[in-house]
């Protein structure tokens, strides 16, 4: 099988999988119980917070576990909105045009509890103008939360994300930032980004599905509980699961120390050979977001007068995986609302389809969708 869906699940790497068996075998307590097996299950939380707090740059207090990135959204921008109405304040949110879905319905949500919520544009090259953002904020910097992903699943485009922040943080606006596309691709150091909020995900990295965390730095850095209980100083209730957290911070502190690290700049030198070679074989291919900076790994491309659900089935047919985009849009009629924001029709955003590699891709891999994608394209456009 060709796996090139790595921006949407990543596997679990071979050699870790005993691991998760060891882990099972002394993770199996409650956590929070004071007997010596409860004691050992803490002890694996406390060293994979420590080992998140080393891969991530932050201080180890400061990481709240969650059930995934999705959750770490919503709590972000709970704690923002519940801020706000603490202050006596109408919740104002900026929120980008190409955030993830676990963020822009968040908003929606909170825009039906009262939000206002304005979305922050983007160019055509997948990028939020910098300027514009700067002169919205010198006539108007009421705000209670700016939302920025660092960089986008769908495109990979990636924002100038620490200038985006600073910004903000020169008017006092508190920030979210949604790392789970940089984790383990480029550095992260949530110390040095600034950000109120940051958020992580366990499986796109190659943990478990069902964890991530939420870090929170710096002034107005206040959380509100989304999910009530005792557990993580009251501020997240539920059991926390041990195995699953252990493991992710197993794989943190394998990128981190080289162990699992990938070499991106072979992974982007391989991706633009393999654009270059799309664009040459297939006509009409059009590479989104090539004018801007992305993550080394993610090829999203448009082939007109296609539908790229039916180019999908066919890769699939030869053994490939790829995506058309958001892992929760694909199968959905919905044209890609990032592609849409970037300027593009709808049907070239329904015909696009995401190649994201990731340990263990090589040439070949690249080759054998060379080999097949022409062919494909042409019958789809056929059919279509
Ligand atoms: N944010 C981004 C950018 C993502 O790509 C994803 C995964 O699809 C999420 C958030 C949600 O993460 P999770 O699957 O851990 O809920």
């Amino acid at each position: 099988m060709v796996y090139l869906d790595h921006n949407a699940s990543v596997p679990v790497p071979e050699q870790y999988l005993s691991e998760l068996n060891r882990l099972t075998s002394i993770g199996f307590a409650n956590p929070s119980s004071l007997h010596t097996a409860g004691r050992a299950s803490r002890r694996l939380i406390n060293d994979a917070t420590e080992s998140a707090a080393a891969f991530v740059d932050c201080d180890a207090e400061f990481i709240y576990w969650t059930s995934g990135a999705s959750e770490a959204n919503s709590w972000a921008l709970h704690s923002a909105f519940e801020t706000a109405l603490y202050k006596g304040r109408k919740p104002r949110f900026l929120i980008s045009a190409v955030e993830h879905e676990s963020v822009a319905l968040a908003a929606k949500y909170y825009q039906s509890k009262g939000a206002e919520i304005h979305i922050v544009p983007v160019g055509t090259d997948g990028v939020i103008d910098y300027d514009k953002l700067k002169a919205l904020f010198e006539t108007d910097s009421n705000w209670d939360l700016l939302s920025v992903m660092y960089a986008n699943n769908e495109s990979g485009v990636m924002q100038p994300i620490r200038d985006l922040v600073h910004l903000a943080n020169k008017h006092s606006i508190p920030t979210h930032v949604d790392c789970v596309q940089a984790l383990g691709k480029i550095p992260v150091s949530v110390k040095r980004l600034e950000a109120t909020y940051t958020t992580f995900s366990g499986h796109k990295i190659g943990a478990l599905k069902g964890v991530g965390f939420l870090a929170i730095h710096g002034k107005g850095r206040i959380l509100w509980p989304l999910i009530h209980g005792k557990q993580q100083k009251s501020l997240r209730g539920g059991t926390e699961n041990p195995v699953n957290v252990a493991f992710f911070g197993i794989i943190m502190d394998a990128i981190r120390k080289g162990e699992l690290a990938i070499d991106y700049t072979e992974f982007s030198a391989m991706r633009n050979k393999f654009e270059e070679e799309l664009v040459r074989l297939v006509p009409g291919a059009v590479i989104h977001g090539k004018a801007a900076k992305r993550l080394p790994n993610t090829t999203y491309v448009g082939f007109e007068g296609t539908d790229g659900d039916g180019v999908l089935v066919n890769l699939d047919l030869e053994g490939i995986c790829a995506s058309s985009g958001s892992a929760c849009t694909s199968g959905s009629l919905d044209p890609s609302s990032v592609l849409l924001a970037m300027g593009c029709g709808k049907e070239m955003a329904r015909s696009s389809v995401r190649f994201s590699s990731g340990r263990g891709t090589t040439w070949k891999d690249y080759e054998k969708v060379l080999e097949v994608l022409p062919d494909i394209v042409s019958r789809v456009r056929g059919l279509t």
